[in-house]
Formats: C-alpha cells, structure tokens, sequence
C-alpha cells in the first residue's frame, strides 16, 4: 500500500470547502453525479471514435446505493475509470492553474470565497463534507488492474491494488462516502431522490437509486424487506428539447447542474438550426465574469456534442476568445461523431456552426442594450472588455461590436456608446473626440480637456487600459474619426484659430523652455487648448502615448526609443507671462521644470526625480 501527501494547495482546498460549503452541503452529490457522468461522456466518446474501444459492450449508467447500518453512501459509474496515476493526478492534486491562484488570494471573508468556489473544479473533494473516509474503486477501461483510493481528506492518501470483481463492472468507478454523523441525513431514499431531481435531474445517463423497501404488520414490526432499484432522473439532452415544452426553472437548474454555478444566469440563448446545417446551440451569460477570464489558461465555457454524444469540454476554438465567457453547448447533427482535435480546428461545418453562433449572440446583445436597461448595465459591467478585445481581433464583426462597446463621458453619466455619443454631436463636430491613459478621475481632471469643456464639446473618457490598444486600431466610427485629445495637432481638429500675434510674442519664451529642458521634451509649443492650466502634455502625432509606452514596456518591449513627450504651455498664464521679462537662468529652468513635472503629474505618471521637482518648486514659492 502506498501512502501519499496532498498537494498543499488540496489541503488548503479541502479545508476552504468544508468551512464554507457546509450549509450547502448537499452539493457534493451532484459534484459526484457530475464526474461520473463526464467519465460516461469520455468512454462514450471513445467507443465510437477509437478502435480499441469499439468491441466494449457499454450501457451507460449511474448507480447510487447506501447502507443505513454501515453509514455509507456510494456513488458508481461504469465510465472511463482510473488507473493508480489518474487517481494520483485527479485525486491528489490540483491541476489548474486558476485554482491555485484563486487559492493564493483567499481573503478573509469566507461567504466571499465560498460562493466563488462553485465555478471551479473542486468538485470530489466536497464530499468530504459528510465523509470522515472515502474510498474510491476504480478500473481504466481496457486495463487489468483495479485500484483502491483511500483518504480521511487531512494530509493524505493511499492507494493499493484492488480485486477487479470489488467493482461489480467491467470498467468504472465507485466512490464509497463512509458517512459522518449529520452526514447519516443521505441514508435516506427521499433526500436522495430530492436532492438529485433539484440538481442532477438532466444528466444526459440514467441514475438509479437501489433502496431497501420495507413493509410493516400493524404493529409496526417489518414484516418483509425488498431490495428495489429504480430510476430517479429524467435525463434527457434538456437542450434538445423544444424550447415550448422548457420553462425558465429548467434552464436555470440546467445552467446551474452544467456549469456548477450556484446563480442564476444572466439570460440564455436557445437555438435550433435546420437546413444545411442542423444544429442546436444553447448558451448561458453568466451574471459575473468567470474568475479565469483573464487568466491565460481559462476554461472554455462551451461543450462540443455529437448527436447527443459528448465530444470535448476544452476546446478554445469553440468560441472566439472574446466570448469566452459564454457557457453552454453546441450540439451538431452533421459532424462525424469520431472527430479528432485536429479535424476540429479546420472543419468548415463547425466554423459555419461558430460564426453563426457569434452573429446570434452579438444580436442578441444588440437587444438587450435596446430593450432591457437592467440586465444590460449587468452585462456591459461585467464583459465590456472581452467586447472590446473583440473590437481589436474580430474584423468580421467589427461593426456589431462598435454598438456594443461604452465608455463614460466628460458630458453624460453613466456608459456611453458611440452612436449615443454622435446623437449629443454640435453640428458642426466632426470627430469624436476621447482621452486615454489613467483612470476616470485623473482623465476628468486632465488640462487638456480645457478646451472640449470651454466649447462644450463632449469627450469620452477611456479609463479601461485596453482602449489605449483598441481604440486607435479602429479609426473610425462610422463616418467619424476618432481623435485623442492628448495627441499634438487635436486643437487644430478643434477649430482654435492659430494666433500669429501669440505666436510671435511668445516665441522668445518658448526657445528658454525648450533650452532649460534640453531632451527632456520633444518641443516647447504654445498651446491652444489650454484655459486655465499653465502646461501639458501631449504626445506627437505618431508616437505612442505616455501610458502606452509604459504598458508596451511592462509588457516586455524593451527595444523601444525613448519616447519624449511635446510640452505645451499657455502664454497667458501668469507662470509663462513672468518669464518674458527674465533672464534669470536658474529661475527659468525652475519654472520649465515645474511645468513639464506638474503636467506629467496631472497625467498620472511618476517623476523620475521627485526631490528634483520638489527643490525648484520651493524656490519659486519664496517670493
Ligand atoms: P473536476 O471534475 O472539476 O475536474 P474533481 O475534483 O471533481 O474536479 O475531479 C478531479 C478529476 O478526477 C476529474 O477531472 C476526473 O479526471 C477524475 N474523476 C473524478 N471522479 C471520476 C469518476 N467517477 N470517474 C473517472 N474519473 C473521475
């Protein structure tokens, strides 16, 4: 018998579950349901797929069974089973990255943490809420050997081998709950049968349940016992039902059973295709974004059937990346069910099937920001950013997208869209004007939105850091540019008249900027944007921005020119007047430095020499 430790992060899990989960608690049979049905979906799949497994005679089923007097509780499949790696790997460990970083930020607030818990994979360990020992039997399809897994769910486990006849089936598995206490409530046919028709009633294989009935004399003494088995799910493919025949408890429960959620979902989209292709789709919007969605290992949201035949739960392909907060399933008549990985990735019935299904979804997007204000605001809080990848990879469906999209604004409350935005234009607007690069606060604050606020003009705030990479790829929105206003040459687009005059008189004071400054800046300019701030900064024409450096750099580009930024300064600003009748040198230089350091402050960056700053401001405060 070999003896075994859990990966610290199983302890820290097992330990996380039966702390928070417990009120829950009768959860852990449809996590088991859950496996076992998915190790039904694999040896399914492979015995119509793989030729080694097409002679397995296989009746998919669930068994559940219990011994009132043993205190246990069992859990069989004749799925795909485990052999001694498989149990050291499923049962020993935790795979996923996702999890483990869920793991490492564990707050405090463990009502938090629990209902987080419900979207990962931790299923089987949550039987240890009622178990003080589980045992779990398997045998591999295909293989000789059957093993036994043992655990009182503390620091470890062991395996060791086990008669394959221990099993009662040819290939599969059993997972024997040896009951706590409270955890005796499951030796019951009743709580059983409720608890599996409230979450496990649409498994796509039969569950039976085998129970002990008793009849009694009038006494009340039991008069004969018969041991009954009987089915207790209906288990049909619920998406392949007609959508007249399902109400919303059967899609909730459904969403709930399938994507181990413990909410509602958001809304679903229930579609039946027929004539070229015929196909059934069904897809769930979670109400939160799924914890791995930005995590680069996410788990695909939606599952590939055949005919009703489980094909792959982790294909990334399914969907484009940008909606892979999407749950659900696609289901297709026309696919070969022995389709491989690769065949997959280049078949055109399951591309036709995707894009279908990315035009269904982006409508229905579409209705909800028209028709339901709520569950809108809901959505765009949870999955503006995916839209907004997709606006950068997903040409196709670009202009879909651009409605969908939304920002805030200097003008409006609330999330703002494009074409909201083009309804509020002046009629004499040509762009649309945004800023980028900080957060709302900072961006509302900016100098260089002085001039949009003079004249009124509304400007989106793109506080999101995506929009830094989105926005300039897209232009256009419709007929419209779309212009940054921290760009040299926006105040031009604006209509601010250039100022000979101005020009000319400043001229002398922006030639002892530029020489106090030296490389620091591109160019000293006057600047025709600025009412009431003394300078900013905007970056030239082509040149990525300030925060977009910064973000190219983060991101490891390190090859990049050093990108200086274009000084402008408002003439009429005390500040900048004083310097037309100085030659003072130290006094200039304080001030250009002042200037070009508060603007670079105003923006949210950080000085790279703070004292430098600090020193020069000082001396111009004595007067
Ligand atoms: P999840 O099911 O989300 O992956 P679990 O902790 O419930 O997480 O199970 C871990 C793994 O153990 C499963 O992914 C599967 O590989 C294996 N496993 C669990 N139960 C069974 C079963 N009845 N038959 C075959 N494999 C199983």
């Amino acid at each position: 018998m070999a003896q075994h430790q859990f990966q610290t992060e199983v302890s820290q899990l097992l330990h996380l579950i039966i702390h928070s989960l417990y009120s829950n608690r009768e959860i852990f049979l449809r996590e088991l349901v859950s496996n076992a049905s998915d190790a039904l979906d694999k040896l399914k799949y492979l015995t119509v797929a793989e030729e080694a497994y097409k002679s397995i005679s296989f009746e998919p089923r669930i068994d559940i069974s219990f011994n009132k007097d043993a205190k246990t509780l069992t859990i069989g499949d004749n799925g795909i089973g485990m052999n001694e790696p498989d149990l050291i790997e499923s049962l020993g460990t935790i795979a996923r990255s996702g999890t483990k970083a869920f793991l490492e930020k564990l707050t405090a607030d463990v009502k938090k943490d629990s209902n987080l818990i419900g979207q990962f994979g931790v299923g089987f360990y949550s039987a240890f809420m009622v178990a003080e020992t589980i045992e779990v039997l398997s045998r591999k399809a295909g293989e000789e050997e059957a093993w036994k897994w043992t655990s009182d769910g503390k620091e470890g486990y062991t395996i060791e081998r086990t008669p394959p006849e221990a099993l009662g089936t040819p290939q599969g598995t059993q997972v024997i709950l040896h009951l706590t206490e409270e955890g005796t409530e499951y030796t019951n046919r009743w709580s059983i049968e409720e608890v599996i028709k409230r979450y496990s009633n649409h498994v796509a294989f039969p569950i039976y349940l085998t129970y002990d009935e008793k009849e009694y004399d009038d006494k009340g003494k039991e008069k004969a016992s018969k041991i009954k088995t009987e089915r207790i799910n209906s288990g049909t493919a619920l998406w392949r039902r007609a959508k007249s025949e399902l109400t919303e408890k059967d899609y909730t429960e459904f969403y709930q059973q399938f994507g181990h959620a413990a909410e509602d979902p958001l809304f679903y989209i229930h579609t039946k295709a027929e004539g070229t292709l015929e196909y059934t789709t069904l897809f769930y919007i979670p109400q939160k974004a799924p914890f791995d969605l930005y995590q680069v290992d996410y788990k695909p949201g939606v599952k590939l059937y055949v005919k009703r035949v489980f094909i792959t739960d982790d294909d990334k392909e399914l969907m484009p990346t940008w909606l892979r907060f999407v749950r659900g399933i696609i289901d297709s008549e026309d696919l070969p069910l022995n389709v491989s990985r690769e065949i997959l990735q280049q078949n055109k019935i399951l591309l036709n099937i995707k894009n279908a299904s990315v035009k269904k979804l982006l409508g229905e997007f579409k209705t909800l920001a028209e028709n339901q204000k709520e569950k809108w605001e809901t959505f765009i809080s949870q999955f503006n950013r995916p839209l907004k990848e997709g606006l950068y990879q997903d040409f196709a469906n670009r202009e879909a997208l651009q409605e969908l999209v939304r920002f805030k604004s200097t003008t409006t409350e609330g999330w703002i869209g494009f074409a909201g935005y083009v309804s509020r234009m002046k009629s004499d607007q040509k762009h649309i004007y945004y800023i980028t690069g900080g957060d709302e606060k900072t961006l509302k604050a900016s100098p260089l939105l002085e001039a949009y606020t003079a004249k009124d003009i509304e400007v989106l705030i793109m506080d999101d850091e995506i929009d830094e990479i989105v926005i300039p790829s897209i232009h256009k929105y419709k007929e419209w540019e779309l212009k940054a206003v921290n760009r040299s040459g926006a105040d031009e687009e604006l209509g601010e008249k250039q100022d000979k005059q101005a020009e000319k008189e400043n001229k002398p004071v922006l030639e002892k900027l530029k020489k106090a400054l030296g490389d620091r800046v591109k160019e000293v300019k006057l600047s025709r944007r600025l009412h009431d701030s003394p300078s900013c900064i905007v970056a030239d024409e082509h040149d990525p921005s300030l925060q977009m450096a910064a973000m190219l750099k983060a991101m490891g580009q390190t090859d990049m020119p050093d990108i200086k930024p274009i000084l402008e300064v408002n003439g009429e600003h005390p500040l900048v007047a004083a310097l037309k009748n100085t030659e003072d040198e130290q006094r200039i230089a304080d001030v250009a430095g002042v200037l070009l350091d508060q603007a670079l402050l105003v923006e949210g960056a950080k000085l790279k020499d703070p004292a430098d700053f600090v020193k020069r401001l000082n001396r111009l405060l004595v007067p």
